[in-house]
């Protein structure tokens, strides 16, 4: 189901988002420390800087309309990019701030889901702009285009996220354990219509960011591979690679590469039918 397994580029420092733009022709991905976005041409072969100054952008996504819609660390935002125009979404509900939307997709009636971990007001500055929580907690939000709403609030650390193909689940990973003792590192499955939640899976290793293929089928980021899960939480498939794994998404002029972001590195690979 994955073969030709290569590296693209290499040279950032912590590599995430990765989106094909079908109206850019590329992809595009962030390299959060080095606070910029890169823009890989399959046609050329060339990686090039997309945006400067990106105030750290992590994880991105397309909106119905095909434009890209990304989470801000720095701005404490989620923002959409239109003719390369960056345009705030939404940067703040009732509970005041978000601490920094780390991931971000759009259902199929245009609302915008996102979590809100708070990696990007570390004191270090690396991957952000250090500074306090405004709410106690890190919850998913849902943007309806006129207001925020938290809707899933009993997680650590939410991270990457996905809908099932017909948006019954909302597949949220948390990463809890990267700053809290003997924290999360799963994926859990929310039920859309009542917002429960249970344990979907616990990858073998780190869970980022994923996406949900056509037919169901989970592909995450598990430490320094690429793991495939069935809708029943069985595990089908693992992809080693180089480097410990971030985030990936399908596209490519055809529709059937996997780009996977590994740290410094960008790669894809090819998807091949299964059977
Ligand atoms: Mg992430």
């Amino acid at each position: 189901m994955l073969e030709r397994i290569e590296r693209l580029w290499t040279g950032g420092a912590w590599l995430e988002g990765p989106t094909w733009v079908p109206s850019l022709g590329a992809l595009l991905f962030s390299d959060i420390p080095n606070n910029r976005v890169m823009a890989y041409d399959p046609a050329s072969g060339a990686v090039a800087v997309h945006r400067s100054d990106a105030e750290f952008a992590n994880g991105r996504t397309l909106d119905r309309e095909g434009r890209v819609v990304q989470a801000s660390h720095g701005r404490r935002a989620i923002e959409r990019e239109d003719g390369g125009v960056l345009e705030t979404l939404v940067g703040s509900w009732s509970g005041g701030r978000f601490n920094s939307p780390n991931d971000v997709v759009v259902a199929s009636n245009g609302d915008v889901y996102f979590t809100d971990p708070p990696y990007g007001l570390h004191e270090s500055g690396r991957e952000g702009h250090p500074g306090m929580q405004d709410y106690d907690g890190c919850f998913v939000f849902r943007w309806d285009g006129d207001a925020a709403t938290p809707v899933i609030t009993d997680m650590v650390h939410p991270n990457g996220l996905a809908f099932s193909p017909d948006e019954s689940l909302l597949y949220v990973a948390d990463t809890g354990f990267f700053w809290v003792p003997d924290g999360p590192r799963h994926i859990r499955a929310y039920d859309t219509a009542t917002w429960a939640g249970r344990e979907f899976v616990q990858p073998s290793g780190i869970a980022d960011g994923f996406r949900v293929d056509a037919a169901g089928l989970v592909w995450t980021s598990s430490s320094e591979a690429v793991q495939v899960f069935s809708p029943a939480g069985d595990a089908l498939a693992a992809f080693p690679f180089p480097e410990r794994v971030s985030n990936l998404c399908f596209g490519g002029p055809d529709g059937r590469d996997l780009y996977v972001t590994a740290s410094t590195s960008l790669y894809r690979a090819r998807l091949t039918p299964a059977g």
